[in-house]
């Protein structure tokens, strides 16, 4: 096992799947002890079992701001500590916008806005004490917006904007704050994507390419959060080779 985030504690959300996963388990992996929320309890406690270090599972909602500051209580109280957030959870509802079922924009901007927003609300005090970091799960969305991912790209900007913010409120007092942008990574995103020719289109640009893989994610938060306190990474954008926009 490696050490470079011994006795550094992290709180992973959406870490039942995909890239929190993946993260969760590469922070474990560098010595750190790791809290993961999400909603779906069972796959945490899945991925407990799977980690190297002590890992937390804590059922979480982040659209819940109750929830939210609870999975925050709940890690301070087991590790003494928050150092590393990774504001991971996330959902992709693509479709177009004219006659969209705007419960779906809802869900969006609950989750990846808000749901992000308060998480890093909850943290900061800790963060703060601690001179941690943030690291907040944007997307190629978040830089440029394409047709039928409108309210996708609008939650992932937003995220830009308030971790620009944040970065200028923090970073003089040791926080940094880290905004990584993946492109296409294989993992159930898509999968929950309600209007079928959108998820056809999902499906066959996964078949089209090289993906990313959740692991190639975890590797660009860890070596983020590994640098050396004076050095702040602030933006990582990866995309797969094969992807063209
Ligand atoms: P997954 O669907 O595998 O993971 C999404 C995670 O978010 C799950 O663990 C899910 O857990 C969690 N989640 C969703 N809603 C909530 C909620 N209300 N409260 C708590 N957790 C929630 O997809 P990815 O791993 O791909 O997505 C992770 C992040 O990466 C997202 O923010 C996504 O936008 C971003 N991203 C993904 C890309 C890709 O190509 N895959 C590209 C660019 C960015 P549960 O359902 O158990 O609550």
């Amino acid at each position: 096992m490696n050490t470079t985030l011994a006795g550094k504690v992290a709180l992973v959300t959406g870490a039942s799947s995909g890239i929190g996963e993946a993260t969760a388990l590469a922070l474990s992996a560098e010595g750190a002890l790791v809290a993961v929320g999400a909603r779906r309890a069972d796959r945490l406690e899945t991925l407990v079992h799977k980690a190297v270090g002590e890992m937390l599972a804590l059922e979480l909602d982040v659209t819940d701001q109750e929830s939210v500051r609870a999975a925050v209580a709940k890690t301070v109280e087991r590790f003494g500590a928050l150092d590393v957030l990774v504001n991971n959870a996330g959902v992709m509802l693509a479709g177009s916008i004219a006659g969209a079922d705007t419960t779906e924009w809802t869900r969006m901007v609950e989750t990846n806005l808000l749901g992000s927003m308060y998480t890093v609300h909850a943290a900061l005090p800790h963060l703060l004490e601690r001179k941690g970091a943030v690291v907040q799960v944007s997307s190629t969305s978040g830089r440029i917006a394409s047709a039928a991912s409108g309210v996708y790209a609008a939650t992932k900007f937003g995220i830009t904007a308030f971790s620009e913010a944040l970065r200028q409120e923090v970073t003089a007092q040791g926080v940094r704050v880290v905004v990584v942008e993946p492109g296409f990574v294989a993992t159930e995103l898509a999968d929950h994507i309600t209007d079928p020719t959108m998820r056809a289109a999902a499906q066959q640009m996964a078949t089209s390419m090289r993906t990313l893989q959740p692991e190639d994610i975890a590797n660009a938060v860890v070596y983020a959060v590994t640098q050396s306190q004076h050095v702040a990474v602030n933006e990582i954008l990866i995309r797969p080779t094969d992807q063209t926009r």
